[in-house]
């Protein structure tokens, strides 16, 4: 059997046996099957790593870069109708047309600057993105987010600027115990009226899964360590 055969199969496996992780723990938390998003994310990843998912079905994917994005996605969604990619980085307000123009979700949309950005970008264009708004939810400013305190009013600017939020974001501190974030993120967006919540990577989505996650932003667990 050719190499390229073995490692597509084994790319098959793999997102089965995640997939069937999500559905066990949607199941535990009687959350209907197929209540959470898996988005792939394939940010370091070339084309040539990506195609064998897409190849297996998958059909949602997650950079963290608007350039390398641009780089890579065109011709990969060209070739393969259906393709939802979502920006699950952070982003500069001079980056946000291009941003609107490729993406079909932004989850880090955290300050009023880049609101603006995206409404101005979002009106040129003439598409949307869904939005969700990042939470610093462990008061680590350097990874981007809103602070809790400034997320009512971030929100309603957002919304006043016609941007379609779909829900809260949250990346909780390395190395603790994330359970508790991600019950004070879905606590905030039940608060706020938000459906959708974006939370749960590699080492913690199944906990998310639980708490309430509609999307979980899976790297590693999918395409092995980014080098
Ligand atoms: C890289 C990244 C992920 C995926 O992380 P893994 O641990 O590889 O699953 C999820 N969310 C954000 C914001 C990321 O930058």
């Amino acid at each position: 059997m050719p190499a390229s055969i073995a490692r597509a199969m084994t790319k098959t496996d793999t997102l089965a046996a995640l997939r069937d992780r999500i559905a066990h723990a949607e199941s535990i938390a009687r959350r209907d099957r197929g209540a959470t998003t898996l988005i792939a994310v394939s940010k370091t990843h070339d084309a040539a790593a990506i195609q064998p998912l897409i190849d297996a079905g998958q059909r949602v994917f997650g950079e963290n870069r608007v350039q390398e994005a641009q780089a890579k996605w065109p011709a990969l969604m060209d070739a393969t109708p259906g393709i939802e990619l979502h920006l699950v980085g952070q982003l500069q307000s001079n980056k946000a047309e291009d941003a609107v123009r490729l993406f079909d979700a932004i989850h880090s949309v955290d300050r009023p600057s880049l609101v603006a950005a995206l409404a101005k970008a979002v009106e040129k264009v003439g598409r949307a993105p869904a939005c969700f708004i990042q939470v610093d939810i462990g008061e680590e400013p350097q990874k981007g987010g809103c602070a809790i305190s400034d997320l009512p009013a971030l929100l309603a600017e957002a919304q006043a600027a016609g941007l379609p939020i779909a829900g809260l974001m949250c990346v909780p501190p390395a190395g603790l115990d994330a359970a508790p974030y991600f019950a004070l993120t879905a606590r905030l967006a039940r608060d706020h009226g938000l459906s959708g919540l974006s939370m749960g990577m590699s080492d913690d989505f199944e906990t998310a899964v639980t708490l309430g996650a509609t999307h979980v932003r899976v790297g590693s667990a999918l395409f092995g360590a980014r080098g």
